[in-house]
């Protein structure tokens, strides 16, 4: 048995952790009469203590304040959206001018296409991950058709390597291949399904090398990596706020365009919010984009749906990135380095090995097959400890640096040993 496997080492560890204090600014679900071990927050993190609190805000703004809430006060609603942007910039590592809070992630992949997928004959393509989230393959691919082409030949999918993997090498392959026919490269700053994380600025450099735009889908990346999108230089990206950044289910969510592109002239389609905010309400005929990532916007925002957004993001500015970062690593090292010693022969990590090629997610099969593993999982489950279940046969477990601590791991272990005992 490894020294690490022992309440005495999580205990010590869970008290030299900096971010030890985070825990408590969250509420943790209840299993009975302790605590759930969630590890799920790479589908719905936990509900900061502090969002009920910027909601009631709201509430109280509007029950008093009525109509005049949208120019009132440091919080009007006018100027709402902006007040995350400079937060959220930071973690994604852009300009405040290149993100903005708007929309969902599924709608702003849609209209952020408006303008970057751009077909031609010659160029007609799109170049994607093989087994994506089925909410991406779903855009790009009525993308495609909705421009006359055929997601037969003009959505091309990489395939992975037979461990699942894609790697950068794969990735370069396909770009090789079908570089002359692309029009865009959309790929996953982590792969939801196995926790491959990718190198944006690599990746980027390779589509806009072969003459394609390059977006990317961040779902699973942002407030798990620390990510320098503007350095990237991709062109755009989506992100939802509901996973790992902890704003709620069905959170507004997020989109980065590079700077390059603030004054673009691509096409889009507009709404009053994305109209240059000093002139907007002259309400004149002729829409003038606000240079940047606001330009994108179409509704005015649904504040009730931002507010949590606000508590989340003072909690992940304290902490910042790299501090996350640091005790991600260790944490999901924890477990990986425990899975190995203890769980080496029921558990398969599918996620890579090397920690900069991973989030926080280890994505686990088990070694008996499909059967046992929903078996382990509904196990699992019945005694306090929530990962998730990916058709068509794995379990995910992600530890969240914000809340998670190596006490939880432990749990996770021991309930998959006495299932493994029994
Ligand atoms: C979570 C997730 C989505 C969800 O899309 P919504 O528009 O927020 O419902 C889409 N794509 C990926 C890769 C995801 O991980």
């Amino acid at each position: 048995m490894s020294d690490l496997f022992t309440d005495d080492y999580a205990a010590s560890a869970d008290a030299a952790d900096p971010l030890r204090r985070f825990r408590a600014q969250f509420h943790m679900p209840r299993f009975g009469d302790v605590e759930q071990a969630y590890f799920v927050g790479n589908s719905l993190g936990l509900q900061p203590r502090g969002a009920r609190a910027q909601v009631e805000d709201v509430l109280d703004k509007w029950a008093m304040e009525a109509v005049e809430g949208h120019f009132r006060g440091n919080s009007q609603w006018m100027t709402y959206h902006g007040l995350v942007g400079a937060q959220l910039a930071e973690i994604v590592g852009a300009q405040p001018e290149e993100v903005v809070a708007m929309n969902s992630l599924t709608a702003n992949l849609h209209f952020l296409m408006v303008g970057f997928y751009r077909p031609t004959a010659e160029r007609p393509a799109i170049l994607m991950e093989a087994g994506a989230f089925p909410s991406d393959r779903y855009a790009l691919e009525s993308q495609v058709r909705f421009h006359g082409f055929d997601p037969a030949t003009d959505l091309i999918e990489v395939q992975p390597g037979d461990d699942g993997l894609f790697g950068i090498d794969a990735i370069a392959a396909a770009v090789a291949e079908h570089g002359h026919r692309l029009a865009l490269v959309l790929w996953p700053g982590v792969q939801y399904r196995t926790g491959e994380a990718f190198d944006l600025a690599e990746i980027t450099r390779l589509g806009h090398a072969a003459g394609a735009i390059v977006g990317f889908d961040l779902a699973h990346a942002a407030g798990n990596l620390p990510l320098r999108l503007h350095d990237s230089g991709a062109d755009f990206a989506v992100w939802c706020h509901y996973k790992y950044l902890n704003s709620g289910p069905g959170a507004v969510a997020g989109a980065f365009v590079h700077a390059r592109h603030a004054d673009t002239d691509r096409p889009r389609f507009a709404g009053w919010w994305g109209h240059d905010a000093s002139t907007r309400f002259r309400m004149g005929p002729d829409f003038q984009p606000t240079p940047g990532a606001d330009g994108w916007q179409l509704s005015n925002p649904p504040i009730l749906g931002l507010a949590p957004l606000r508590a989340s993001l003072d909690l992940f500015t304290e902490a910042g990135m790299p501090a996350l970062r640091a005790k991600s690593e260790a944490l999901t090292g924890y477990l990986a380095t425990l899975i190995r010693s203890e769980l080496d022969a029921v558990l398969d990590i599918a996620t890579p090995a090397d920690p900069a090629r991973r989030g926080a997610q280890l994505s686990l099969r088990v070694r008996g097959g499909r059967e046992q593993g929903r078996n382990l999982f509904e196990h699992l489950a019945g005694n306090g400890v929530l990962g998730d279940w990916r058709e068509p046969d794995v379990i995910r477990i992600s530890p969240a640096p914000l809340y998670n601590n190596h006490a939880d791991v432990l749990r996770f272990v021991r309930a998959v040993q006495r299932w493994r005992d029994a």
